[in-house]
C-alpha cells in the first residue's frame, strides 16, 4: 500500500522499539481462556490469566449468557441514560452492593471506564490527588483527565502519603490499587483510611485484582481488612475473577447518584450486553457457594511462589494469585517468556512502561482450575531454564 502522507514516523517508532526489546504483538488463542488453552496452535498452560476463579469458560456462566441473550438479545442499544438501562443492570447492580456491603453500585463497562469516570466524578481543577506510583494505567489516566494536582507518593509510603496530604486543597482523594497488578501486594488499607480520616480526604480503592479473591465471602481487600466505611468508593472489574466483562463502582447511594450525573465514562457510553451482566450474576452466585474456589487459587500460587524461590528465583512475598518473577532486563524477561513457552507454559513478559525501567518480568498467575500438577509442570519448565542458565555460566 502506499505510505499515506504524514505517517512516516510510525515505521520508525516500531523499529525503535523493536531495537529497544519493547515491541509488542499480539497471541492468538483458539480455545476458550482455561488453565490450559490453545495458544498459535499448541496447547500451553496458561499463567498468565487474571480469570484467577476459572470462572470464563464455567458451564454456569455461559448458560446464563446463552439464556438471557436468548431472552433479551444481545445489544443494550444505547447508554443508560438514553435507553440501555435494563433489567439485568439493575438486578447485577442490587447484587455488587449487597456483595460489596454498600447501599449501591453502578456498572461501568470496563475497569479502565471505571477508574477514568470515578476519579473525573470526584475531583477536579484546585483538588488534590494522592496516588501510589505503582497504581494502575487507567487510575493514572484518571488523574491526568481530572485537571486536579497530584502526588505520587513512593509505593505504599505512607509518611509521603502523609507529606502530600499535608498539601492544602479543595477537596482530597487518596487512589490506589488495594492488590497492586504486576507485583501482588496489597496496599496497607487501615492505614491509609486513617490518614484520610485525619486529613479529610476521599479514598478510592481499586479491587480489580481482589474482588472474588480476598477476604471471608470474597469481596476483596476492603473486607480482608475491615475498612468498609472508610472507603468512599469501592471499585471492582468483572473481567477478573469473575470470568466476565466489565466493573462497577460500590458505595453510598449519594455517591452513585454523582456518578450517574457527571461521570462521562459512564454516560457517553452504550451500555454493557445482558448476557455478560447475566453471567457476572452468575459468577457471584459461584463466589456465595463455592469459597474453595479461591483457596485454591491462592494455595496454587503459593505452591508456586514457593518452588520458583527455591530454584533462586527473586519472587517478593504475596497472599495473593499475582507471582511476579523479577528479572531486571527487558530482553532477559522476553528470552525467558520464549523458552518458557517452548516448554508448554505461558507466562507473559511484562516490560516498560507497564513496569519502571530495570524492573522487567514474568508476571504468573494462578487459577482455581490449576491442579497441583499443573504448577508442578510450571516448576519443571522454570527449574530447566534455571539450569540452562547456570549451563551457559559454566
Ligand atoms: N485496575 C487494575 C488494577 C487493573 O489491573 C486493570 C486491568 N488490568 C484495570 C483496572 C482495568 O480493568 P479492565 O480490564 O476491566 O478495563
Amino acid at each position: 500500500m502506499e505510505r499515506q502522507p504524514g505517517t512516516e514516523w510510525i515505521a520508525l517508532e516500531l523499529a525503535r522499539r523493536d531495537a529497544a526489546g519493547l515491541r509488542r504483538d499480539l497471541r492468538w488463542v483458539d480455545s476458550a481462556q482455561d488453565g490450559w488453552v490453545t495458544l498459535d496452535g499448541r496447547s500451553v498452560l496458561m499463567l498468565c490469566s487474571n480469570n484467577y476463579l476459572g470462572l470464563a469458560n464455567h458451564p454456569a456462566l455461559r448458560e446464563a449468557a446463552m439464556v438471557a441473550a436468548r431472552d433479551t438479545g444481545v445489544g443494550a442499544g444505547a447508554s443508560r441514560l438514553i435507553s440501555g438501562s435494563m433489567r439485568a443492570h439493575r438486578e447485577l447492580e442490587e447484587r455488587l452492593a449487597a456483595f460489596k456491603g454498600t447501599e449501591a453500585a453502578l456498572l461501568f463497562n470496563s475497569g479502565y471506564h471505571a477508574n477514568v469516570g470515578i476519579i473525573t466524578a470526584l475531583v477536579g481543577a484546585g483538588d488534590l490527588i494522592l496516588s501510589d506510583e505503582l497504581n494502575h494505567a487507567s487510575i493514572v489516566d484518571g488523574c491526568r483527565l481530572s485537571r486536579a494536582r497530584v502526588h505520587v507518593y513512593r509505593h505504599l509510603d505512607l509518611d509521603r502519603l502523609e507529606d502530600g496530604l499535608r498539601r492544602p486543597a479543595r477537596r482530597k482523594l487518596i487512589v490506589t490499587d488495594s492488590v497492586f497488578s504486576m507485583d501482588g501486594d496489597v496496599a496497607p488499607l487501615p492505614e491509609i483510611c486513617a490518614l484520610a480520616q485525619r486529613y479529610g480526604a476521599m479514598v478510592v480503592v481499586d479491587e480489580a485484582h481482589a474482588t472474588g479473591v480476598l477476604g471471608m465471602t470474597g469481596a476483596g481487600a476492603v473486607e480482608l481488612h475491615g475498612v468498609r466505611d472508610g472507603v468512599t468508593v469501592q471499585m471492582g472489574t468483572l473481567g477478573k475473577a469473575l470470568g466476565c466483562f466489565g466493573a462497577f463502582a460500590a458505595g453510598s447511594r449519594q455517591i452513585v447518584d454523582l456518578l450517574i450525573n457527571t461521570a462521562r465514562s459512564f454516560i457517553y457510553t452504550t451500555a454493557l450486553p445482558p448476557s455478560i451482566v447475566a453471567a457476572a450474576g452468575a459468577a457471584l452466585t459461584l463466589i456465595a457457594t463455592e469459597p474453595e474456589r479461591r483457596a485454591r487459587t491462592l494455595a496454587r500460587a503459593q505452591r508456586l511462589a514457593a518452588g520458583l524461590r527455591r530454584l533462586g528465583y527473586s519472587v517478593p512475598a504475596g497472599g495473593t494469585p499475582i507471582v511476579p518473577v523479577l528479572l531486571g532486563g527487558a530482553a532477559e524477561t522476553m528470552a525467558h517468556c520464549a523458552e518458557l513457552l517452548a516448554g508448554d507454559v505461558f507466562v507473559q513478559g511484562i516490560r516498560p512502561p507497564t513496569v519502571p525501567p530495570g524492573t522487567s518480568r514474568l508476571r504468573a498467575t494462578t487459577m482455581a482450575t490449576h491442579t497441583p500438577a499443573d504448577i508442578d509442570h510450571a516448576l519443571e519448565a522454570f527449574s530447566r531454564l534455571q539450569a540452562g542458565k547456570q549451563a551457559a555460566l559454566a
